[in-house]
């Protein structure tokens, strides 16, 4: 972005870096605002890492910050031409590279995607240990904060540090948005969705997040008293809600149907079999079980209805993590009807291969990326 621009604009890139890098150290990365009317992120790293010493916070690795789609916010819209977190495939990166992808189809936010991917390559290319990527958002829809993440056990082991409830699975549902472009690559990302929007304590949660982080992943040494008030805070906006949760139902809305989400839901409402959901096209649908509401849509604008969540047991999660580790999964590939396509992908033909259901393949840590009544395509997400 040349400097003219830059200096006409309230957001910055750079937020927050280190004045002496250390390749050895652990590195953090944070961004705020890759969804422009989500400022809330933006605001509370501004704060948090401006009054680093006035809070008796003291660095021990190397702290990153960037603002993201800077334009968008500087318009208060989610975007101007293109959803900036849905530009982070390997395909795409490729092809931006290549060249084959212009402003004409990017628009303004090629450039914000030019220079956050420079910044963050850099850094991976730059540190020896793997780097952890913290992506900060708000939502539409009233809830409690939760973090999403991508089911790999160094996510899952950051993640349920924090008292808010995690969520698994919506990187199956949405294509590239950078945590999974994170994962992709090889290194740790968590996202937080703080609150509603125009909440005013969505910048504070930021704030506690921003700062819990910078403890449980050892960047800084932040007093205990702070931590406590932190996860004091965290605690206080979703008393009863914990552990991990995984989403298995997404409401897909058709172009041009009449769809009403039914009032007065919010992420992670309980709803009883029977319970009435939304309108399609005058005709009113019903929860077939007891289960939580997830993201239910009040805008205007949305392809997603809602998602229905369950939480996952104890049990699921030792199992996955032990058969994981155990590398049993490699022998999927010598099986009828399961095929290797890259290392990291397999294709299954779903007539002869019955057994390898959506579940079995999240338990061994596989992402479907493509699923039709013949074949499933999933790929490994788990890179340690
Ligand atoms: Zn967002």
């Amino acid at each position: 972005m040349n400097q003219k621009l830059e200096a006409d604009l309230r957001y910055k890139r750079i937020i927050y870096k280190p004045n002496n890098p250390d390749p050895n150290r652990q590195a953090i990365v944070f961004t705020g605002g890759i969804h422009g009317n989500e400022p809330a992120g933006y605001t509370a790293l501004e704060s948090v890492l401006s009054n680093l010493e006035q809070s008796g916070i003291s660095l021990q690795g190397d702290v990153y910050a960037f603002g993201g789609n800077l334009k968008a916010m500087e318009a208060n819209k989610r975007f101007l031409t293109i959803d900036l977190n849905r530009l982070w495939t390997k395909k795409l990166v490729h092809q931006f590279k290549t060249g084959e992808i212009s402003s004409s189809v990017w628009g303004e936010e090629i450039e914000e995607f030019a220079e956050l991917l420079s910044e963050i390559e850099h850094i991976l290319q730059f540190y020896h240990n793997k780097v952890i990527f913290i992506d900060l958002h708000t939502t539409s829809s009233k809830s409690v904060p939760f973090i999403p993440i991508n089911d790999t056990l160094s996510n899952r082991s950051l993640a349920l540090n924090f008292p808010v409830p995690t969520v698994l699975g919506i990187e199956e549902f949405i294509d590239g948005p950078l945590l999974s472009y994170i994962n992709e690559v090889g290194h740790v990302a968590l996202g937080i969705e703080a609150g509603q929007h125009e909440d005013p304590r969505s910048a504070d949660i930021h704030a506690s997040f921003i700062r819990l982080c910078l403890h449980f992943t050892r960047t800084a040494i932040v007093p205990a008293s702070r931590v406590q008030q932190d996860l004091a805070a965290l605690k206080a906006a979703c008393p009863t809600l914990n552990g991990i949760y995984e989403i298995w139902y997404r409401y897909a809305i058709q172009p041009n149907e009449k769809f009403r989400m039914t009032p007065g839901y919010s992420s992670f409402s309980e709803v009883h079999a029977g319970q009435e959901l939304a309108v399609s096209e005058g005709k009113r649908i019903f929860a077939d079980r007891a289960t939580r509401v997830f993201m239910p849509l009040y805008q205007e604008q949305g392809e997603d209805g809602y998602y229905l969540i369950r939480k996952v047991s104890k049990r699921w999660l030792l199992l996955s993590a032990w058969l994981r580790k155990s590398r049993i999964e490699v022998l999927f590939a010598a099986l009828p009807g399961v095929h290797r396509t890259a290392p990291d992908t397999l294709v299954i033909n779903r007539y002869i291969a019955r057994f390898m259901s959506k579940e079995i393949s999240h338990l061994f840590g596989y992402r479907i990326q493509s699923s039709t009544q013949s074949h499933l395509l999933i790929t490994k997400r788990d890179l340690d």
